[in-house]
């Protein structure tokens, strides 16, 4: 059985195998929101429920459901729950685990456990809610969920930086969290060679000098003086020879044209042709050398190739994709999957920030992971899953069927 929501995961965790023997369950027709708690700031829906759909209803109230996808007008909330989905507000708000208070959900012996429980302090046994949020529908089927709202912010501002290394960008943070503290909710980064795939399929410029890499800077507060805490930030970025260009936007539109820039690399990656995707996380001190290591390797391995590298950079997780050069074969990508991922592992990071292993990332996974920790989870599907029902072959291979 292959929970499915939205389909918008981007490592098949959705996707049944062609064997003919797997069932997909759609949960789209569970779209109930149930309740909206406007002074205990929570929601509780269904698993089928799309994501804009709870923040539209949350908004409503002046609350917001505080996770921003560029595919939010299809993903679900147990989709979300399923794959400890992260986006645009972990900075600020963390992943979806951070924001998920209660839980109900099937167990593959048809089981229902109601864990819908709406409190912020609850240390009654196990907190057992959190071996199914990221687990990829393999230990069970989430049919609800209590998710934390927060107070809609009233004050946004959007920057857009042009900086010429990765030391600065880093730089750059350190003196956003001075300047903008705890309002500041996103720090994104955009590559050049990802930023030129959005000129080219999408029609989107940035309104700033050309750049090694572009940071997308957003602060958002219940309090004003934010535009005024940016501008300061870039003048002094400029003045100390940190940011090449910079602009603040002066409207909501124009921050919106700004995020533009930043949501549309997926679909303009996809337009140019087909790349080796890698969705990693890392020490944020380790980013200089991992990208000067990756682009050594990636000349070696495949001269034609060329990397796209744009990401959540405040988060310490990039998407360090790679187009393939003419002629490179099926076995580059293999090649230079694994010259990626254990350059990550070397740094101390991990091969999967925020997409999850689905299906795509199952055997580099099993290759890099101690024997132990590999063993222990398949100890907790064999005791929740011993047969396999749910989602096969997911996140764990699946023993040989008779
Ligand atoms: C353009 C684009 C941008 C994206 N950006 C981000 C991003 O910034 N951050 C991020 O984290 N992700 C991102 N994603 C990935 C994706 O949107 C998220 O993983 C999302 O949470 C998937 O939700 P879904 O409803 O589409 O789930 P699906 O794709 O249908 O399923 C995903 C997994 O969850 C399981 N599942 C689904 N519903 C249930 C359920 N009710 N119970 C148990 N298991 C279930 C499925 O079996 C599968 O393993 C992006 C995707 C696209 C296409």
């Amino acid at each position: 059985v292959v929970p499915q929501g939205g389909n918008t995961g981007l490592s098949g965790g959705a996707v049944p195998d062609a064997s003919g023997r797997e069932l997909v369950l759609a949960l789209d027709r569970m779209t109930t929101i149930r309740d909206i708690d406007p002074v205990g700031l929570t929601v509780t829906a269904e698993a089928g429920a799309i994501l804009q759909t709870v923040r539209d209803a949350a908004a409503t109230h002046g609350r917001d459901l505080p996770i921003s996808l560029a595919p939010q007008g299809s993903v679900t909330i147990g989709g979300l729950v399923a794959t400890n989905a992260g986006g645009l507000d972990v900075l600020r708000h963390g992943m979806t685990r951070d924001l998920t208070l209660g839980l109900e959900v099937v167990l593959p012996d048809g089981t229902v456990v109601d864990g819908l429980r709406a409190l912020r302090k609850d240390n009654a046994g196990y907190d057992w809610k959190q071996l199914f949020i990221g687990s990829e529908g393999t230990l069970g089927v989430v049919t609800a969920a209590v998710l934390r709202l927060v107070p809609r912010p009233r004050h946004e501002t959007t920057a857009l930086l042009g900086v010429a290394s990765v030391e600065d960008s880093l730089r750059l943070f350190a003196r956003a969290q001075d300047a903008i503290g705890d309002a500041l909710s996103g720090f994104e980064l955009v590559g050049r060679s990802a930023m030129e795939l959005v000129a080219r399929h999408s029609g989107l410029e940035p309104p700033i000098r050309a750049s090694a890499w572009y940071l997308l800077v957003q602060a958002r507060s219940a309090l004003p003086g934010l535009r005024e805490a940016a501008l300061a930030l870039l003048e002094n970025a400029f003045n100390d020879g940190i940011a090449i260009d910079g602009v603040v936007a002066e409207s909501s539109d124009q921050a919106t044209r700004l995020w533009a820039l930043r949501e549309r690399v997926t679909e303009s990656e996809a337009a140019e042709g087909p790349s080796v995707k890698h969705d990693v996380s890392l020490p944020l001190r380790a980013f200089p050398a991992f990208l000067a290591e990756a682009e050594e390797a990636l000349a070696s391995a495949s001269p034609g190739a060329r990397s796209v590298v744009f990401g959540h950079l405040g988060d310490g997780n990039i998407h360090y994709n790679v187009l393939l050069g003419r002629g490179d074969e099926p076995r580059h990508a293999e090649i230079l999957n694994r010259t990626i991922h254990d350059l990550v592992v070397r740094h101390g990071g991990s091969i999967s920030a925020e997409h999850g292993l689905g299906q795509y990332r199952v055997a580099e996974w099993r290759r890099l992971a101690s024997a132990a920790e590999v063993a222990l989870c398949a100890r907790i599907k064999s005791c929740l899953d011993p047969e396999f029902r749910l989602n096969p072959g997911k996140v764990l291979p699946q023993p040989e069927r008779d």
